[in-house]
């Protein structure tokens, strides 16, 4: 769709409103004759209707229903919409009944008009409370027919282009409306042309000047650019035909205002976002989609932590592409997108594409799921005040944060990307460092499940229950974070103490003793013997893994018992939630229930290995380093497991090995790849998983891909 870059060309000098001859011609070319029918006799009514009113630039009313309309109609809306666009001022602003309407265009368009007439018809207050209001109406409006929003929207490009006209104050108060509200409105919906040109007319008219310094900046570096681009551009369509891929390679326009949003964002230089080549590819497959990938990373060098599989995970309003970036030309970076035509369609009108007209319909059904999924979160909000519901759609349009609800039905807030554990803490820092589950919408999810809007979250807590070191690695709010540097600090030396007790006391259990049945003192003199403050001390350097249990509980010994008796060790019980002082063997990745051993290592406490590791052959070495193991039930928590994936040479195929995975509900740590010859490579995968089962469930679905030759977990 090429609504966009049309549009954009037009900008600039404020184009006249077209004509319905326009807009009829542009219907005819897609609508069925007895809609466009329809539209026409919409025209005539509103036509007949705003007879002798004037806008504010003098030309007559109806121009900007028509405008409005031929908004709708680049978008392919449907005649339902874009009759009741040319109608949607009628009942507010002539003596139209809406009964009128109904009566003579059917309930539907009069509806929609209806919507919009309620839309506008708002009395502001104050602002806050006036906005508020607004988006709940609008909400509640969108709920029931999102072509409502589709209007409002229209009418709203259409008031900016032509907001010349307003005095001053005027005009920017209706400019920060549109970046605040209407702009990211149209963003949440997926309406990319649409929020592009809210955006750059917005910007337009509240900044002025940095408008053009910025505009005059792009001019300069498009000229720097003219002389790499073609090259770039060409080198991957040669690229796409040798490949035998069919698809267009186009560069991409900077847009002002998007300029503007990443400089402030990222808190980097102008010329560092406007330096930069953009390439977008759009092919007919995922498949293809992949493969182009690997094709561009052959040609220029790809930039490390910058490729991002929206295609797998696409993002909350259905966006779906590949990004990455590339080392281009004279080191300029080169931004590319890569899609589908369907995925391009999908990012250029949105939930638009859902009423757009088509004949024989062919909606994908994940379409209609992340709409109905989009739709819910919006239903989700009405119960709430209107002061809430601006505080909380500002949330839900503004992506740096995400809202969701507690049981109770209290709203927390959290930063994007946050986790179950990042609500625990932000509940109570009590609650975060007891949490061992969570359920989401009442369904059991991990712990490291991120959080959407409109979400209900309820944390299960446990006495016994302490942080998780791995928590560190995935908390993104900066309470969470700190709740869980600070308690682990504390930590280590009472975990310590306590794991040195249960070691020792097994230890003792072999000659029938424990702590308890030993004379008083005896432990604190057996401490001040090996050079040590105390019996406090002792257990710790136990726990640790410094002082091996079984020789301090030999030394304990009275006499008469000194001497060990037959049969095997007692083993020491693993819950998973002994924190630093136990670990798991990076070689071997045990897993519940995996038959185990413990390895106390000097200063790292008890590393757990599998039984039948390699590394545990050492045994015979050191037997007082070694004690037997169990796992104690169920853990509630995960753990790291490794695989190795034998892959046939295909492009795409770690993309799709990792999207299987994800379908698993399963995390992915670290990836590494490495050729095993021109025909395979090994994909080796550290994957989070619950138990064995689990670990089982992985492997198997990886196994069934065309693809693959092989998986195995890791074993040392
Ligand atoms: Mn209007």
């Amino acid at each position: 769709m090429s609504y966009a870059s049309t549009l954009l060309g037009l900008l600039p000098g404020g184009r006249r409103a077209p004509g319905i001859a326009q807009l009829i011609s542009k219907l005819e070319s897609y609508l069925p004759p007895d809609q466009v029918e329809r539209v026409r006799e919409a025209y005539d009514s509103a036509e007949q209707a705003h007879k002798g009113q004037k806008r504010r630039s003098g030309e007559p009313y109806i121009t900007h229903p028509v405008a409005v309309a031929d908004i709708l109609a680049d978008l392919r809306m449907d005649g339902a919409t874009v009759a009741a666009a040319i109608l949607h001022d009628v009942v507010e602003d002539t003596g139209v009944s809406n009964e009128a309407i109904t009566e003579r265009f059917g309930k539907e368009i009069a509806d929609i008009v209806d919507g919009v007439t309620k839309l506008d018809q708002i009395q502001f207050k104050n602002r806050q409370e006036a906005q508020a209001e607004s988006f709940r109406k609008m909400l509640l409006a969108m709920v029931r027919d999102i072509r409502v929003i589709m209007v409002k929207l229209a009418d709203r490009v259409h008031n900016m282009r032509t907001l010349g006209a307003m005095p001053p104050a005027k005009r920017r108060l209706v400019a920060r409306e549109t970046l605040d509200i209407y702009a990211p409105i149209a963003n949440r919906l997926g309406i990319h042309s649409i929020k592009l040109e809210l955006e750059e007319l917005g910007f337009k008219a509240l900044y002025p000047k940095r408008y053009r310094v910025i505009e005059r900046e792009l001019k300069r570096s498009r000229g720097s650019q003219k002389e790499f681009l073609p090259k770039i551009t060409s080198n991957l369509r040669q690229a796409l035909k040798r490949a035998g891929i069919e698809g267009e390679v186009e560069a991409r326009e900077k847009h002002l205002f998007s300029v503007y949003a990443k400089m402030r964002r990222k808190k980097v230089a102008l010329s560092e976002v406007i330096d930069v080549f953009g390439v977008r590819v759009v092919v007919g497959t995922v498949d293809e989609c992949y493969r182009v990938l690997g094709l561009a990373h052959g040609l220029y060098r790809p930039m490390p932590g910058r490729f991002k599989d929206y295609i797998a995970i696409p993002r909350v309003n259905g966006y779906q592409s590949l990004h990455t970036t590339l080392f281009g030309p004279n080191g300029m970076p080169l931004e590319m997108q890569i899609r589908t035509r369907e995925m391009h369609e999908m990012a250029e009108s949105g939930i638009a594409a859902h009423w757009t007209y088509k004949t024989g319909e062919t909606e994908g059904a994940a379409r209609q799921e992340r709409a109905r999924e989009w739709l819910k979160n919006v239903a989700q909000l009405q119960d709430a005040s209107a002061e809430e519901v601006l505080e909380n759609v500002r949330l839900d349009l503004f992506p740096d944060k995400v809202y969701v609800f507690t049981p109770k039905g209290d709203i927390m807030r959290l930063p994007r990307g946050g986790t179950c554990v990042d609500f625990a803490y932000a509940v109570h820092t009590v609650v975060g460092n007891h949490c061992v589950a969570a359920k989401v919408d009442r369904r059991l999810v991990p712990l490291r499940t991120v959080l959407r809007n409109g979400q209900t979250v309820e944390i299960i807590t446990a006495k016994g229950a302490q942080p998780n070191p791995v928590w560190a690695s995935f908390v993104v709010s900066a309470k969470a974070r700190a709740a869980i540097r600070q308690y682990l600090k504390g930590l280590k030396r009472g975990e310590a103490v306590d794991f040195g007790t249960r070691l020792l006391n097994q230890a003792l259990e072999e000659f029938r003793l424990s702590l308890r049945s030993l004379p008083a003192g005896r432990l604190d003199q057996v401490a001040v013997a090996l050079g040590l403050r105390d019996g406090h001390d002792l257990l710790e350097k136990i726990g640790l893994g410094e002082r091996p249990a079984p020789l301090v509980a030999r030394r304990l010994l009275p006499r008469e018992a000194d001497m060990p008796r037959e049969g095997p060790q007692a083993p020491v019980s693993i819950a998973g939630t002994e924190g630093l002082v136990v670990s798991y063997a990076r070689c071997c990745f045990p897993v519940p229930p995996d038959a185990i051993v413990a390895y106390l290592s000097s200063g790292r406490g008890v590393v757990i290995h599998r039984d039948n590791c390699g590394n545990v052959s050492g045994f015979r070495k050191q037997p007082e380093k070694w004690i037997p193991a169990v796992w104690e039930k169920q853990p509630n928590r995960t753990f790291s497991s490794e695989i190795k994936v034998h892959v046939s040479n295909r492009m795409g195929v770690l993309a799709q090995v990792a999207a299987q995975i994800a379908a698993q509900e399963t995390n992915i740590d670290h990836v590494n790849v490495t050729a095993e010859g021109d025909e395979t490579s090994v994909i080796t995968l550290e994957v989070e998983v619950r138990d064995r089962a689990h670990l089982a469930r992985v492997i198997r679905a990886i196994k069934t891909m065309p693809d693959v030759l092989g998986v195995e977990r890791t074993l040392a």
